[in-house]
């Protein structure tokens, strides 16, 4: 097993990574930590109804 930092697994679908900053994939919000990216996404309403 090699580590390899391009090939960096991110645990959380709640927010991705952009640089030393945490995007809300809700909102495309930027976050300095990824704890405010997570509420941030946890404010949105969950997507599971679609319309029509
Ligand atoms: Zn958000």
């Amino acid at each position: 097993m090699s580590m390899n930092p391009k090939n960096e697994r991110i645990k959380s679908d709640k927010y991705k990574r952009d640089g030393a900053k945490y995007v809300c994939v809700k909102c495309k919000g930027k976050h300095f930590d990824k704890e405010a990216a997570e509420k941030c996404h946890d404010s949105h309403p969950a997507d599971g109804s679609k319309p029509g």
